[in-house]
């Protein structure tokens, strides 16, 4: 049944079965200890062993500096939306006292690039929490984005704060995996901020759903964090790199202004305890762990999913521009077309208006070739295939197939 399986969902999703065999074992016993993974100490010798080589080929994998941190942390990429925003700020009260306790109270300006609906989420939590959070760009409000997000606005039409108003962060997402907009390659244009802006804010990545599918300059960020279930493993565990030297003692800032932060959410708790300050999400680091040995030694690293994330994603897109108008991709603006999740609607020849009837028939014959989990987020609809590292390109072509047929179908 697996082997038939073509499984498109938008996460938790396809991991590679190979590396799902080993772990299978290693939760029966693993390494010959006579014990399954999860029933180990987490504080053993063995389990030390597990997160320092996940530790180690993803440091190789992502070429991170000897001056960042790895955290491997739990809670999701939702818990960052709150845990990212209040180590920065904890930072910045610790490095810059004097302003914070001046700046009215406000606490300095977090500014957020909001192309898609996660960025929006993050959005909203920071102000629930009382952050100064300042939206630079709502893509929803760009001229021709009618109120739906599907493009990314122009860099020179953003409203960043003034450097001189010290920002904690800017936040971004590089692939907003409901509406399918990602950053066009090589990613979020850093070198295209003001000079004295990107020399002194520190840039905030959430990188959820495409990490691993390219490569990403992580000297240029101050923080990077994903949750595992998409392009990593299952979901349990979030990754985080950070700049080491943002990684503070909140409770040295609250007396200039900074958070109070909860004890599992202070990065310099994971950060002196090796990600083990408490219990770990054990299963998903181990499995994770397989998964990036995978694609460093068998599946040529980040440079190999590069290319066949460009591969697949053009195949779909492909099928799409030649339907005829009967599939209309989400996102407008070509450049911003995601390579990891492929958003459409299905209209009838001729009207341009999605048909949800013509939608649920699409994801019936999908079904029928045993392509599953197809359809769009609940909150935009349509259809959505993502293409993960996971997913083969010869699924992808399977997939190119059945969307061919079914456009000669509807024609
Ligand atoms: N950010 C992005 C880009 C995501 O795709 C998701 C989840 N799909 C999240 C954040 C939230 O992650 P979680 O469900 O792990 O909290």
């Amino acid at each position: 049944q697996r082997d038939q399986t073509i499984n498109l969902g938008a996460g938790p999703s396809s991991l590679p079965t190979s590396v799902l065999l080993t772990a299978a074992q290693g939760i029966l016993d693993h390494d010959g200890t006579g014990m399954g993974l999860t029933e180990l100490s987490h504080r053993s010798g063995t389990f030390k062993k597990v997160i320092e080589k996940a530790e180690a080929d993803l440091r190789a994998l992502l070429a991170i500096p000897d001056d960042y941190a790895v955290l491997f942390v739990q809670g999701g990429g939702t818990e960052q939306f709150s845990a990212t925003a209040l180590n920065l700020l904890a930072a910045h009260a610790v490095h810059n006292p004097d302003y914070v306790r001046n700046n009215n109270g406000q606490g300095p300006p977090c500014d957020y690039v909001v192309t898609g609906s996660w960025t929006s989420k993050a959005v909203k939590e920071a102000r629930r929490l009382g952050f100064n959070a300042n939206v630079a760009v709502d893509a929803r409000k760009a001229e021709g984005a009618d109120g739906k997000f599907g493009m990314i606005p122009e860099v020179s039409t953003w409203n960043l704060s003034p450097a001189q108003s010290k920002p904690a962060f800017l936040y971004y997402c590089d692939n907003e995996t409901v509406d399918g907009v990602e950053f066009p390659n090589p990613g979020f244009p850093i070198d295209r901020l003001p000079k004295e802006y990107r020399d002194t804010v520190p840039i905030v990545a959430d990188c959820s759903s495409n990490i691993l599918s390219r490569p990403i300059d992580v000297a240029a960020h101050s923080l990077i964090f994903f949750g595992a279930q998409k392009n990593v493993g299952p979901s349990g565990v979030t990754v985080v790199i950070v700049r080491k030297s943002l990684v503070v003692d909140p409770d040295l800032g609250v007396e200039h202004g900074g958070p109070r932060i909860p004890t599992t959410l202070v990065y310099k708790n994971m950060l002196d305890n090796a990600s083990l300050y408490n219990t770990p999400p054990m299963f998903a680091i181990y499995a994770s762990g397989l998964v990036f040995d995978d694609l460093l030694r068998n599946k040529g690293g980040v440079q190999g999913a590069t290319e066949r994330a460009q591969q697949k994603s053009r195949l779909v897109y492909d099928a799409i521009d030649a339907s005829e108008g009967i599939l209309i991709p989400t996102v407008r603006q070509p450049g911003a077309r995601s390579r990891m999740n492929v958003t459409f609607r299905i209209a009838r020849p001729g009207t341009a208006t999605p048909d949800e009837a013509l939608e649920d028939r699409f994801a019936k014959r999908c079904a029928e070739h045993h392509i599953v989990q197809v359809k769009g987020h609940r909150s935009v609809g349509g259809i959505r295939t993502s293409l993960y590292n996971a997913v083969t390109v010869e699924q992808v072509q399977k997939l190119v197939e059945v969307m061919r047929a079914f456009v000669q179908e509807v024609k």
